[in-house]
């Protein structure tokens, strides 16, 4: 289909063909690239050596939209209006073949109108006819996509097409599949060599995230992986799983998490050597950090696999430092415990009292208190006083011999 526009962008032409991709030309020598769906296109311009990011929409032949310069994202502030001038049909032709069936001469028009439920309705209810004609289940196919909340179904189908067919002609819509499913892995190889422009824009996910990890960013990291490419990895994509459990690593508080997490990776993909090393690495220094001789021995067994010689004998030597420190620990902590109940029975004995009874009077040699005070603590033995009965004014009361004083000044210092 082409349609030509006019607007402040100048005269454009834009040719969209039945899978959506979008070729447009404006001014003199000025191109436009990308896809068009839902009357929306996505893609990019380029003009007199400059190019940048455009995308509009077109409903009831107005033109709007916003255009920026530069490829990378960003918001787009400048803006595109233009009217819809002409449109003429398909531009690329039926191939060869004349379609002289009226039913499948009804869903190339349905599909051309853009009516997608109508073209899957027909095809479903003709599918032992139609589903014969490889180009009528393409329409078919692209139908389900483009009308939306059907894509399970959509890939379902395509998979049983291909079989049916032995080809490999919806790699591109099983691309927008993968995309949607967030498996980008996959899309990137889908795309590779059916469309440039989406190609571009799933590999631009993975180039920001090695940006992050590169600018050291690893809390950025650890976020736009688990948001956007935690279900992205496989053979070709291991190194996004490396960069997430090192980064997890890196941070103190989630170092615990990279080791679970490079643990899960393994038993995933228990061959991937670079996954085996991690494994190693953070189980050894988390385990001698923590004195922990499970983790420093799962660190040996990871070393063991690769047959790393010389990480072999460094975790030998740390495991028999760290039993050493394990035992110190432990005598240490054994040593304090004496010390303690030492000091506890100690402060016991200087809370009791000392009675003795002389001339008729019963008292404690180190406070002075009489019986009465039995049920309290002493508070005169920790001032080391010695109470003895003197005379004084005609009576006896206990004085402390060694400083003179009376029973009052029991709780200050003898001294
Ligand atoms: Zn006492
Ligand atoms: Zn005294």
């Amino acid at each position: 289909m082409k349609q030509i526009f006019t607007g402040n962008f100048g005269t454009m032409e834009l040719i969209i063909d039945d899978e959506g991709n979008a070729m447009g030309k404006y001014q003199k020598a000025a191109t436009l690239e990308g896809t068009y769906i839902y009357n929306t296109f996505n893609g990019k311009w380029a003009n007199k050596g400059m190019s940048g990011l455009v995308t509009f929409t077109v409903i009831d032949g107005k033109l709007s939209g916003n255009w920026k310069k530069g490829e990378e994202p960003g918001p787009m502030k400048s803006k595109w209006k233009g009217d819809l001038v002409a449109q003429e049909g398909e531009t690329t032709p039926v191939e060869n073949t004349t379609v002289e069936n009226p039913l499948k001469t009804k869903v190339m028009e349905l599909y051309e109108s853009e009516k997608y439920a109508e073209v899957i309705s027909l095809f479903s209810e003709n599918e032992t006819e139609l589903g014969e004609d490889e180009d009528i289940v393409h329409k078919f196919l692209f139908s389900m996509w483009f009308y939306g909340g059907l894509e399970e179904e959509t890939y379902a189908k395509i998979r049983c097409f291909e079989d049916k067919f032995q080809t490999n002609r919806w790699l591109k819509l099983k691309g927008y599949y993968y995309d949607y499913k967030q498996w980008y892995d996959l899309a990137l190889n889908a795309f590779k060599d059916t469309s440039e422009v989406f190609y571009e824009n799933v590999k631009k996910k993975f180039d920001s995230y090695d940006v992050l990890y590169k600018e050291e960013k690893y809390k950025e990291v650890v976020k736009y992986f688990e948001s956007e490419l935690r279900l992205s990895v496989s053979l070709e994509t291991f190194n996004i799983a490396e960069y997430y459990c090192e980064a997890l690593y890196m941070d103190s508080d989630t170092e615990r998490k990279a080791l679970e997490k490079i643990r899960d990776f393994r038993e995933s993909y228990p061959d991937h050597e670079a996954f085996i090393k991690q494994n190693g690495r953070f189980a050894f220094y988390i385990g001698r950090e923590k004195l922990d001789l499970e983790l420093i021995e799962e660190g040996l067994a990871c070393f063991k696999k690769l047959k790393d010689e010389r990480n072999i004998a460094k975790t030998k030597e740390v495991i028999s430092e760290t039993k050493n420190k394990i035992k110190e620990k432990a005598n240490a902590e054994k040593r304090k415990q004496r010390e303690q109940a030492a000091s506890e029975k100690k402060e016991a004995k200087l809370k009791q009292h000392r009675f003795k009874s002389s001339k008729g009077k019963t008292f404690c040699q180190f406070c002075a208190r009489d019986n009465d005070f039995a049920s309290y603590d002493c508070e005169g033995r920790r001032h080391g006083h010695n109470f003895v009965l003197m005379k004084e004014d005609g009576s006896f009361k206990p004085i402390c011999n060694k400083c003179g004083y009376g029973y009052n000044f029991a709780e200050y210092s003898c001294n």
